[in-house]
């Protein structure tokens, strides 16, 4: 089974080739979007929000790249990761690892969520999290 690393912030489908979709609130006033989740908005301040499903897919608004291993990773041979900010059609833009090499990556271009195996747990399960990766390539 796969699990997330914390419950909350993205699904994880059964099928292992369905994309995650991130766990957003959109606020029942003034209809802005948010990404985590929240109870009351951060625009307009109305308490109650209804729960909305964000993505699959983004567009890459800025990126580095961490040239170190990524925390919590079981394979240390694992070079380093990008980390971007994406923007969501929905509205929010939202900071997540990227999949690929420092060149893989350009400002503008279209990413889709996917799921990264970070370890097994004691019971065998497998804990993800979410990434985004060039709509182009498959990782
Ligand atoms: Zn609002």
């Amino acid at each position: 089974m796969r699990i997330p690393i914390e419950p909350g912030y993205f699904t994880v489908p059964e099928k292992a080739d369905e994309a995650p979709r991130l766990l957003g609130s959109k606020c029942r006033k003034c209809a802005e979007v948010f990404f985590p989740r929240r109870m009351t908005c951060a625009k307009c301040l109305h308490r109650g929000t209804d729960d909305v499903l964000l993505g699959p897919r983004g567009t890459l608004y800025t990126w580095t790249y961490c040239h170190i291993p990524m925390f919590g990773k079981l394979d240390a041979k694992v070079a380093g990761y990008g980390v971007g900010q994406v923007d969501l059609p929905e509205g929010p833009r939202v900071q997540g690892v990227l999949s690929g090499k420092p060149g893989d990556f350009k400002i503008g271009m279209p990413l889709e969520l996917d799921l990264e195996v970070l370890r097994k747990n004691d019971k065998g399960d497998e804990v993800v999290i979410y990434r985004f990766r060039p709509v182009e390539k498959r990782a």
